[in-house]
């Protein structure tokens, strides 16, 4: 049984004093809602003010992006320790806008994640094709060496916390969304590969978040295919009512009707 996660990815957005209002809104819109986890990704100056409305929360607290080296002369990176201090369990890594703007490569998300596993973070490994890629018929084939290259040598225990966000790069930011069995077909072959890398009992139980404009109309029909384990959530957990409808998809566990 894979319990659904959902993170809000506030990417270079929010003040610390927005990213307080806003968690303190979506404390307060779940509640202390079960069956699901739940976590923010405020920018690294918030982290410590978020960190403090979030205590004795279930809602989890996690970092953007983070250098593999735990210390050292790395001008304007930051490290897995500094991460653990400010409060962070979560990681994404290899996000798309990484990729395309900051040259990120599988190799480095690949460091990256051994440093994330070995220091007890939850790392959320993202991977998904271009526009052009999927109408060239690419699709599987990016995503498929993305995973593979991201996992490459990764077989430590502590690879069962791992997550995997499949998240088209067209569907990013754009209002358009992979449709569920589009999204399906991929995470599909995302769990056919985590199978042949790390065995059946880690494919079956490493959770596979969709990511790509998600909203509350689409999250439900998303969540009905059955290798969809949760969303990685940009702009609509900027606001914590949208965030929160997301997170409550089933409507129920929560405390105030929507
Ligand atoms: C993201 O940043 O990971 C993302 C999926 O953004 P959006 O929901 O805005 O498409």
């Amino acid at each position: 049984m894979r319990t659904p996660i959902f993170g809000g990815n506030w990417k270079m957005h929010k003040t610390v004093k927005e990213a307080i209002h806003t968690v303190e809104d979506l404390k307060e819109e779940i509640g202390n809602i079960e069956e699901v986890e739940v976590v923010v990704f405020p920018p690294f100056t918030a982290l410590n003010a978020v960190k403090a409305v979030l205590k004795e929360t279930q809602i989890g607290l996690g970092a953007q992006n983070m250098y593999w080296e735990e210390k050292g002369a790395y001008t304007g990176e930051i490290s897995p320790l500094m991460l653990l201090e400010a409060g962070c369990r979560y990681v994404i890594l290899g996000h798309s806008e990484r990729r395309g703007y900051f040259g990120e490569t599988n190799l480095r998300i690949n460091k990256k994640l051994k440093a994330a596993l070995e220091l007890g973070f939850v790392p959320l490994v993202c991977v998904g094709e271009k526009l052009e890629e999927r109408r060239k018929g690419k699709a599987k084939g990016v995503v498929a060496t993305q995973l593979r290259e991201c996992l490459e040598k990764v077989n430590s225990p502590e690879v069962q916390r791992l997550v995997i966000a499949y998240e088209p790069v067209w569907a990013i930011g754009t209002g358009e969304t992979a449709t569920p069995q589009q999204a399906q077909e991929m995470h599909r072959l995302i769990r056919d590969i985590l199978l042949e890398l790390l065995g059946e009992e880690l494919a079956a139980s490493i959770r596979i978040q969709y990511g790509g404009s998600v909203k509350p109309e689409n999250i439900k029909d998303l969540m009905r295919q059955p290798d969809i384990d949760g969303a990685l959530v940009g702009g609509a957990s900027l606001q914590a009512r949208s965030f929160a409808r997301i997170i409550r998809y089933k409507n129920k566990n929560s405390l105030r009707n929507i």
